[in-house]
């Protein structure tokens, strides 16, 4: 009697962290442990109770052609189509960007600034992408108002699907366009914005996986990478009312730049944040009463 020694989840997990090692990706096993949580539908931690387990032929065969998607270069969140922001699982495809750790940075910031929230405050998170900022904003405070805007109406798509399967459809204005378009001046209490910032010179060389599957629209951010942040600068000063508040991610570089940029428009209380990494990441503002 011939027996079939069928793999072991630990054996193909191993195989798979070094297949996609040797392609050069960034946190192999990380990425193959995402892959096989999604296939079968645990968390990363459980894994670790089930290494010894074998994996069923057609969990084997999925794997297999998951991590050769993500060896090829293809980001991992878009091969299992979700990912992880702030506890809530939120759905990714390449109509927009993957939310991101430092991203979450930003949120905290939102939610720390005690002054805003003790209000109804309105809230307007400016090209929303994948919705992740103000479905968590949403999430964490269920009593504000909040809008989402978004120049691309694949993300806003994709934000509106992403607001639904947490049950925030109704929490949520969706709008495609830009600020001016869809908010009165003098009527929003903050503005939350990870617009694109990346220099031009320094997209093309961002690393594949970001560059040639992540949408352009959401990374570069013209020949300085500021086109974006400076337009939403000066488009808060309309929108928001005295006192109203701006909270921006930027690039690692570009402290100093918006400091100048927000002081210069009419935001006083002008401070830079940095993210876990301790590289500035955060930009924000008071407009002056
Ligand atoms: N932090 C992102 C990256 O470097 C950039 C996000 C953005 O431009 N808003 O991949």
């Amino acid at each position: 009697m011939v027996v079939v020694q069928s793999k072991t989840l630990g054996t193909v997990l191993d195989a798979g962290a070094d297949y996609l090692a040797k392609r050069k990706v960034e946190n192999p096993r990380i990425a193959c442990e995402l892959l096989a949580a999604r296939l079968l539908a645990c968390s990363r931690l459980e894994l670790t109770t089930r290494l010894q387990g074998p994996l069923a032929e057609n969990h084997l065969a999925a794997m297999r052609r998951g991590v050769k998607r993500v060896g090829a270069g293809e980001p991992v969140q878009y091969v299992t189509g979700e990912t992880d922001f702030m506890g809530h699982v939120l759905k990714t495809d390449p109509r927009a960007l993957i939310p991101r750790p430092e991203t979450e940075g930003l949120v905290g910031l939102v939610l720390a600034c005690d002054e805003l929230w003790a209000d109804k405050p309105s809230i307007v998170d400016v090209g929303t992408g994948s919705g992740c900022i103000v479905i968590a904003l949403a999430m964490a405070r269920p009593n504000a108002l909040y809008m989402a805007i978004d120049t691309g109406p694949d993300a806003l798509a994709l934000a509106g699907e992403n607001a639904a399967r947490l049950g925030l459809q109704d929490k949520i204005g969706f709008a495609c366009g830009d600020l001016p378009d869809h908010v009165e001046p003098e009527t929003v209490a903050a503005i939350v914005a990870n617009l694109p910032y990346v220099p031009t010179a320094e997209y093309e060389r961002l690393p594949v996986h970001i560059r040639d599957h992540e949408p352009r629209s959401a990374l570069d951010g013209g020949p300085d990478g500021l086109a974006a942040i400076g337009a939403a600068v000066l488009d808060a000063g309309m929108a928001l009312i005295p006192g109203g508040r701006l909270f921006l991610e930027i690039g690692e570089d570009q402290g100093d730049a918006v400091k100048s940029l927000l002081a210069g428009s009419g935001f006083s209380d002008v401070a830079i944040g940095r993210d876990l990494a301790g590289r500035d990441r955060y930009a924000s503002g008071r407009l002056v009463p």
